[in-house]
């Protein structure tokens, strides 16, 4: 059976993570999400206190830094050099800053050199923003999964309240639509369907539907 290169680009809050994980548990594929992997940078940058401003700065973390997932069957461990920040990466300060720092040229460089890395054997499914238009441009499958933000923001916001964190569905909203922006108008790989991405909208759909409607597309491909 052919190992097929699957890419899943969008916006904050599409559910792409999560349909990602049923599809590869389905297909026993890899699941690598490159959104963590700039949210780990973001927690490094955070934490050692580096000004984004400065491009001598960056390049040094960029140059020292150890990004790592270990990538389980249900489960992916995101390690900075030896810390495990897999929780520490989803809060809002992280969320917050992450857009910013994944514009920068050098850290970009260096994150899909890694993800290229990653996904060369295929047998995986990539989520995030570039990875049909750059980072795996002949991938074998590429969907565009998007929803209205009123929607993207309520699934954050159910999955906010059920962590017992705090947050109005408001505030959650506009920070979707803030980093949508940021992402979508940047200069390097902005966040856009590739051409020939399949548009999916699952404004009206749960999980399962379209997770199902993605490994329809992948049988297509004769996996
Ligand atoms: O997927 P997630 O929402 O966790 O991604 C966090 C942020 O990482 C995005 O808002 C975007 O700025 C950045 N990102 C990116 N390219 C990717 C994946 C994520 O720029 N391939």
């Amino acid at each position: 059976m052919k190992k097929l290169t699957v890419a899943i680009d969008g916006p904050a809050g599409a559910g792409k993570s999560s349909v990602a994980k049923v599809v590869a548990n389905r297909l026993h594929y890899l699941y690598i999400d490159t959104g963590a992997m700039y949210r780990a940078f973001t927690w490094a940058v955070l934490s050692k206190h580096v000004d984004i401003a400065d491009e001598r700065a960056v390049q040094k973390l960029t140059d020292t830094l150890r990004i790592r997932l270990e990538i389980g069957r249900d489960q992916c461990r995101v390690y900075v050099d030896d810390t495990d920040v897999t929780e520490a990466i989803r809060t809002s300060d992280v969320s917050s800053h992450v857009s910013a720092v994944a514009a920068l040229a050098v850290v970009r460089q260096k994150l899909v050199q890694l993800q290229r890395d990653m996904a060369k054997s295929g047998g995986v499914i990539l989520d995030g923003r570039d990875i049909g238009t750059v980072v795996l441009p002949d991938a074998d499958v590429k969907i565009f999964l998007t929803a209205s933000v009123r929607s993207r923001a309520m699934r954050r916001y159910l999955e906010v309240q059920a962590r017992g964190n705090s947050g109005s569905l408001e505030e959650i909203e506009a920070s979707i639509a803030a980093r949508d922006d940021m992402d979508s108008h940047r200069a390097i790989a902005p966040l856009k369907q590739a051409d020939d991405a399949i548009l999916l909208d699952n404004s009206e759909l749960d999980l399962e539907g379209t997770a199902d409607a993605i490994m329809k597309y992948i049988e297509a491909k004769g996996r």
